[in-house]
């Protein structure tokens, strides 16, 4: 999930938005050169792939084990993970899968319990981390690296919350928290609360929408060390649990976003349309 906030870029002249999200974009451009048609992004992975054999085999992965579809777009993404696991390279971070590759719109499977041990879900995790970091986001899901697999990372931190209006994160109930690795999660609410605020995320970069999401869950599953964790969450830390868990289930915000919301970064101080309800904790 990317960082909210709430500032135009009509307020200042190098807005905060644009200092958070400018990296990223100009990363964007720099890592994905091919800006082309889908043939050319599948003719580009196909050769990445033959000239990759060898790191396939050796790190026991094949393109069958990640492949959801006739997809090529995650395929580019995965190309990127794999390029990342060839001895004596500098690894390479995976590229971000956007809205529209199938692997975003697919449920997730499990992890094998047996599995998380090994080098191979290691490694996804630690560039999940990576990519989490460098985008910023505050959540990931796998599937976001084209990996369609339930694993979630997500962190917020006393640097990214103070980019954003002290009054905002207030409402939002946001807090920093360390950063938390769950496999195979299971989200549950624990209240009948819910509120609502934008939220953006980095498969969809640069918009942003209105959601409902419920202000009190739990989520249970195993930590990467295959030991089971619990994690009891409120305000903006329960919103982002629900943001990464919905992406293992194929589901994106923009599916279940308040209708006539959805807007650029650009416009998020605008006003909402009429009969949008107001921003904040719903009041039954
Ligand atoms: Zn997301």
């Amino acid at each position: 999930m990317e960082m909210i906030h709430r500032f135009s870029h009509r307020l200042s002249s190098i807005s905060i938005v644009e200092k958070c999200f400018k990296n990223s974009i100009n990363k964007q451009f720099v890592r994905n050169p091919n800006l082309g048609t889908r043939l050319n992004h599948e003719k580009s992975f196909k050769s990445r792939v033959s000239d990759l054999k060898p790191a396939f085999n050796r790190n026991l992965i094949t393109i069958k084990t990640f492949s959801t579809s006739s997809s090529s777009s995650s395929s580019t993404a995965r190309a990127g993970w794999f390029l990342g696991l060839g001895e004596n390279k500098k690894p390479i971070l995976p590229e971000i899968v956007k809205a529209g590759d199938p692997v975003l719109h697919e449920p997730s499977r499990d992890v094998p319990i047996d599995e998380i041990g090994s080098e191979k879900i290691q490694n996804i995790i630690d560039n999940m981390i990576k990519v989490m970091r460098e985008a910023p986001g505050v959540g990931l899901a796998a599937p976001q690296i084209g990996i369609p697999l339930k694993i979630i990372v997500l962190e917020d931190t006393k640097e990214y919350i103070s980019y954003a209006p002290k009054q905002e994160t207030k409402e939002q109930d946001r807090h920093a928290f360390d950063l938390l690795v769950i496999l195979n999660p299971k989200l549950k609410k624990k209240s009948g609360k819910t509120a609502l605020f934008f939220e953006g995320c980095l498969s969809v970069d640069g918009f942003r929408a209105v959601v409902e999401r419920h202000l009190e869950v739990e989520v249970t599953g195993l930590g990467r060390d295959g030991k089971p964790v619990k994690v009891e969450a409120t305000g903006w830390q329960a919103r982002i649990l629900q943001h990464e868990c919905d992406h293992l289930d194929g589901t994106i915000y923009v599916d279940k976003m308040v209708p006539r919301t959805f807007r650029t970064v650009e416009n998020l101080d605008l006003p909402l349309p009429l009969g949008v309800p107001k921003l904040g904790v719903i009041r039954s």
